[in-house]
């Protein structure tokens, strides 16, 4: 391997970049016509237009992708997250183009790719999931399943991603309106309708577990994360270790992780999902790439995890063994992401004026803003994740309270002012929290 195609954009696009001038190799940048100026494509040693400012025919076109390979020559492709980052058919065409696909083999995206056959799979490895349906095919089957399994209950996508797609359903009537519009609704966003029940976890926290396999059969875990602050299941401020939790509880649930990662036969770095819920802990699904939250799991074990993607790529050994894993400190990590508060958080357009960046002890900005970068209504709203590392939670969060307040643009709306409640709210503190937080303390509105 000498030269990476990263089949990305944004802050993602730049710790490729990074990582691959840390490993010795050269890096391809692409980007949309809308995009010529972002930083990725400065700090690449090449930069290769792919397209349109619409993503459908730019950053998710496989044919420009590949196509990019070819005329640069790269002989391999990182897909970063979202996008085509957990596509099977790219990674077999990747292959069939002798480009490797960083990333796990076709076979392990396509059964990650699916909730119900990864919970089949968990299962399979003896992990804990919870009760659920298979894929439903029309109204009758799901009041069956339904009245077998007992409201409150989820409908989630088989296919389905980043916190779209999932409904509560608390009766036979809603089921009936639910129903179809959750499978039009799979259909549109995921090109894949196939939806499923779940028994509903009330106030559940989200745990999940960072692990990293090499060629030869390594498996290791980079400890857990808690992602249990969201808005409408999407993550919005995620930390590492998972607080709060007994440290038994947590070694079980590491393990667990470990244990389906080997029953996979998974190459890479993955993160696999779970619900925490008293002593109890179950499976959801398994992300295969890297995920936004990476970054403090990187500062406690003191590796960069994008680099090791790349060595585990090139079929180099981990070189470690899980013992000599050392977690330090404690990390979180908030998104801030330009969307308007006053306006039920829409994405915010426009042109993002620096005034004052955080830094200093433990802070960490991943990041691709530049002063005068416009924001496009094309991309995900993410401009830049704060992380900020200390000894213990206490230090790691009054430092991310001080960065948050320095952490001053104009141009573009932000959930800047709510990330600062979140942080200085008691209950947050305490790490005393479940996923229906923010509509609790009534800020996310
Ligand atoms: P993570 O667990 O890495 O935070 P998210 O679910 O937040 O993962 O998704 C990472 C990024 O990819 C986000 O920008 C999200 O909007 C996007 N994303 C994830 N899954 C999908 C999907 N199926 N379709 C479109 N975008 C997705
Ligand atoms: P996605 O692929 O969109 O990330 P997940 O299955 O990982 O979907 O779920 C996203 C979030 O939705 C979880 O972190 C959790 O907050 C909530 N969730 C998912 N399944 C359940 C469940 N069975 N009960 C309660 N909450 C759930
Ligand atoms: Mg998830």
């Amino acid at each position: 391997m000498e030269k990476v195609l990263i089949a990305n954009r944004g802050e993602i696009a730049l710790r490729v970049i990074e990582a691959c001038r840390e490993e010795g190799l050269f890096s391809v940048a692409v980007y949309s016509e809308a995009e010529r100026e972002a930083l990725h494509v400065r700090e690449a040693t090449e930069a290769v237009c792919i397209g349109p400012a619409d993503p459908r025919r730019s950053y998710l076109s496989i044919p420009a992708l590949i196509a990019a390979c070819e005329v640069t020559g790269a002989d391999a492709l990182h897909p970063g997250y979202g996008f085509l980052s957990e596509n099977p058919d790219l990674a077999e065409i990747c292959e069939a183009h002798g480009i490797t696909f960083i990333g796990p083999s076709a076979e392990v995206l396509r059964l990650c790719g699916d909730k119900v056959a990864a919970k089949e799979a968990a299962k399979a490895a003896g992990l804990p999931v919870l009760p659920g349906s298979p894929p439903l095919s029309d109204e009758n089957e799901a009041e069956k399943w339904a009245e077998d399994l007992g409201y409150p209950l989820l409908l989630k996508a088989a296919a389905g991603g980043g916190g779209r797609g999932i409904r509560l359903v608390r009766s036979p009537a809603e089921l009936k309106t639910l129903f179809p519009q959750a499978k039009k609704e799979a259909e549109l966003a995921f090109g894949d309708g196939r939806v499923f029940l779940e028994r509903y976890v009330p106030e559940p926290r989200h745990v999940e577990v960072q692990i990293l396999a090499d060629k030869f059969g390594n498996v290791v875990h980079w400890g857990t994360r808690d992602c249990t602050v969201q808005r409408r299941h999407q993550k919005l401020v995620e930390e590492a270790p998972a607080p709060a939790l007994p440290p038994k509880l947590r070694e079980r649930i590491s393990r667990a992780a470990v244990r389906l990662a080997e029953h996979l036969g998974y190459v890479g770095a993955g993160t696999v999902e779970f619900l925490v819920e008293g002593e109890d802990f179950y499976f959801i699904e398994v992300n295969a790439r890297i995920q936004v939250e990476h970054p403090v799991s990187e500062m406690l074990v003191g590796r960069n995890l994008v680099r090791e993607q790349l060595r585990v790529a090139q079929g180099k050994p981990l070189g470690y063994r899980q013992e000599q894993i050392e977690l330090y400190g404690h990390a979180i990590e908030c998104r801030i992401n330009a969307e308007d508060p006053d306006r039920g958080f829409l994405p915010s357009t426009g042109r993002v004026w620096l005034h004052s960046l955080p830094g200093g002890m433990g802070i960490r900005v991943d990041t691709h803003i530049y002063h005068g970068m416009p924001v496009l209504p094309y991309y995900d709203p993410l401009l830049a994740k704060i992380i900020a590392h200390g000894e213990d939670r206490e230090e790691a969060r009054t430092r991310l309270y001080s960065a948050l307040r320095r952490f001053q643009i104009s141009g573009v709306k932000t959930n800047r002012d709510l990330l600062l409640s979140v942080i200085s709210h008691p209950q947050f503190a305490m790490a005393s929290l479940a996923t229906d937080f923010l509509e609790r303390i009534k800020l996310s509105r």
